[in-house]
């Protein structure tokens, strides 16, 4: 896939660094040490290959290959938490269960149950799915249980 931002292209490192604002010296210190400690297999994007790195942290486990072929291209990132993958246990009520018995009065949506939907993976847009559906349907049992009433699992209409 092209890249969403264009990002710089050069024909050194050291003219990658300095057109990424990087101080050249360590750039080149951290670029080469992982260039040296790159250990080649059999190179393979489609699976967990046998390219990596040995004695560096952090290790680069799978796809490492040096990077020593102009032209060099370098992308400004800004790491983010996009999910947890771990939460609390819930039912179909959004009632945390505690030694698996429903809660009473605490109800969760979202991020706080996230890692028990995505138990074996990401489909796009369970993110803010889970925050939107339990949202409703913890707020509602939060307020029934305000109110002394009993929760009520999935979606209830507002009549
Ligand atoms: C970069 C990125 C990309 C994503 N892309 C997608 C996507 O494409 N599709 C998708 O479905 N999901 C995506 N997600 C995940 C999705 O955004 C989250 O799963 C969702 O927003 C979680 O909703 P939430 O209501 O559980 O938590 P949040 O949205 O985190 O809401 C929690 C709120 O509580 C507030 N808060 C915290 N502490 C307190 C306090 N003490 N008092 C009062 N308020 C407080 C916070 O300010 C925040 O507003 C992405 C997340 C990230 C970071």
């Amino acid at each position: 896939m092209p890249p969403v931002f264009p990002g710089v292209k050069a024909n050194s490192l050291e003219e990658l660094a300095d057109k990424l604002e990087l101080d050249r010296a360590t750039f080149m210190q951290t670029l080469t040490e992982y260039n040296d400690n790159c250990h080649v297999g059999h190179f393979d994007h489609t699976a967990l290959d046998d390219c990596h790195t040995q004695g560096i942290t952090p290790a680069k486990t799978h796809w490492a290959r040096p990077i020593d072929t102009a032209p060099f291209y370098g992308y400004a990132l800004r790491p983010g938490v996009t999910f947890t993958y771990l939460g609390l246990k819930v039912d179909d009520t959004s009632a945390v269960r505690f030694n698996d018995q429903p809660s009473r009065n605490l109800f969760v949506a979202g991020e706080m149950m996230a890692g028990n939907v995505l138990g074996k993976g990401y489909t796009a847009g369970v993110g803010m799915s889970i925050g939107t559906a339990f949202g409703r349907i913890a707020g509602r049992n939060a307020a029934l249980a305000a109110q002394g009433k009993p929760a009520v699992a999935g979606a209830v209409s507002d009549q």
